[in-house]
């Protein structure tokens, strides 16, 4: 990264601190802040959202952010542009994976069915060179059974292990940085291990898809369709980084609409940094003139090419399956319908699984930081009574991702916008993970046993000291 972005970077830290008062003084801390920061209050009227922060990128290291810039459309035209020169040593195989959550983006954006939409988007894609484009639905299968499973483990030790529950949902960045960063002990133990979708979908294709194409890893340049800035964040976390091979299961994330780091980072306050929409808008290319080019499949030819959904209001869908599957496998209830209690707002709600007026299962949604704050204080207090919760940091979830969702003014989603994007989402036929035959083949022949699958498709998180240290003014 240039010293002039360092240094613009730092400016424009400045400036968001003084609107956010939350900077300490150099000489030293705001006492109250501190005590705030340490009892994990937060002041209303000085609030600042996490999913503010990290879309500035004031807090992250120097080393993060390096990381993170080599993550941007530049990156993608440079190995791009390196494909079309004679030295073959440079070459690489560009492979895309979409996440369900930005589909409904671009189905939105194009005035087209969800189905339409990726084939567009992937007939986008291979016109710049991209040679594979897949949907991430069939890791994310991966994540949800590996994580049923987890549960029950959990909840089977749960009278001799004091962190086994309730669990924590793992698939959000932004909620695994903050757990890391901020809370710690507190609440690590309980996050599930399961990797999230997006990793898994790094794991397949730099370990199974490479070795059934005979390409070796760094070969491939994998890069990941987003809804959201924070899953830059994971794409660069240590443990997916193979050093002897010098790759990354997931070597770039782009946003689906816009990185909105790029708007606060703009000198001239204009968007400058384009990500997969408006490098369309850039190239001027209209959904219309589109060729519509099926995606591709990581078990090739023997996998199934029509898009499915899993079940759940939203996209992430792990509330739900963990729900069904822990209700059979621990008390032998079939549930079909979940009927969701609003507690306190619609990003905080409960299913409940009752039988004879005693309570069995009691699992939560909770969405965005201020229903967040309320479950680690809840946290503190030893009084959560629920066995799992489904977290994002996002209010409204992922399909209100800032890369995608944000509005024109900036700041907060467009409701429209997102609303549209639900109903589309929605129209997808359910599939449960359980009868997808694909990952079933999976599992017998790349995973083959349970501890490869817990190397591949599980990980573990850091604790306090092992990261950076928080920025002083970052109140969370
Ligand atoms: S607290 Fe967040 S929003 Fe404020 S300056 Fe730091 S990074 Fe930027
Ligand atoms: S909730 Fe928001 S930050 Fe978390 S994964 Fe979804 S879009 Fe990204």
């Amino acid at each position: 990264m240039s010293e002039v972005t360092i240094a613009k970077r730092k400016e424009k830290c400045e400036n968001c601190t003084k609107q956010c008062n939350k900077k300490r003084s150099d000489e030293g801390a705001d006492p109250q802040q501190e005590r705030d920061g340490v009892n994990g209050q937060m002041n209303e009227g000085s609030q600042l959202l996490l999913s503010a922060c990290l879309s500035c990128d004031g807090c992250l290291s120097e080393d993060e952010s390096l990381k993170i810039s080599q993550q941007s459309l530049e990156e993608l035209e440079r190995v791009l542009a390196l494909n079309k020169k004679c030295d073959t040593s440079k070459h690489k195989v560009l492979a895309v994976s979409v996440c369900p959550q930005s589909l409904p983006f671009f189905a939105v954006k194009f005035g087209v069915d969800i189905g339409e939409a990726a084939h567009k988007l992937c007939g986008f894609l291979k016109s710049l060179g991209v040679k594979y484009v897949f949907d991430t639905t069939l890791a994310a299968g991966f994540s949800i059974l590996e994580s049923q499973k987890e549960f029950i483990q959990r909840y089977r030790r749960r009278h001799h292990d004091p962190h086994a529950l309730p669990m924590f949902t793992s698939s959000c960045p932004g909620w695994i940085r903050y757990s890391e960063s901020v809370l710690g002990s507190l609440v690590t133990p309980h996050i599930c291990t399961a990797r999230s979708p997006q990793q898994i979908m790094g794991c397949l294709v730099k370990d199974y898809f490479s070795k059934q194409q005979k390409l070796s890893p760094e070969k491939i340049y994998h890069v990941v369709v987003a809804p959201c800035f924070d899953k830059k964040l994971e794409a660069v976390r240590e443990e997916f980084y193979n050093s002897l091979l010098e790759t990354r299961d997931v070597d770039c994330v782009l946003t689906s609409g816009i990185c909105a780091s790029s708007v606060l980072w703009s000198e001239s306050g204009n968007r400058e940094t384009w990500e997969i929409y408006y490098l369309m808008e850039q190239k001027k290319v209209s959904a219309a003139e589109l060729d519509s080019v099926p995606l591709d499949q990581v078990l090739g030819e023997a996998g199934d090419t029509a898009l499915s959904r899993h079940e759940g209001q939203g996209p992430e869908g792990f509330l739900e399956h963990v729900f069904k599957h822990a209700a059979k496998e621990i008390f032998g209830l079939d549930v079909r319908e979940i009927t969701y209690k609003t507690v306190r707002n619609r990003d905080f709600q409960e299913v409940t699984l009752e039988r004879d007026g005693e309570i069995l299962l009691q699992f939560a949604a909770i969405y965005g930081f201020r229903n967040i704050q309320t479950l680690v204080h809840r946290m503190r207090k030893g009084r959560v009574p629920y066995q799992l919760v489904e977290v994002l940091s996002c209010p409204g979830g992922c399909l209100s991702g800032r890369g995608q969702a944000e509005g024109e003014a900036g700041g907060r989603a467009d409701k429209a916008l997102v609303q549209q994007m639900e109903e589309t989402y929605s129209s997808l036929p359910v599939r449960l993970p359980e009868v997808n035959a694909a990952l079933r083949t999976l599992y017998r022949d790349w995973l083959q046993d349970s501890s490869r699958a817990s190397t591949l498709l599980h990980t573990q998180y850091r604790t306090q000291g092992q990261i950076h240290p928080q920025p002083p003014h970052m109140q969370w």
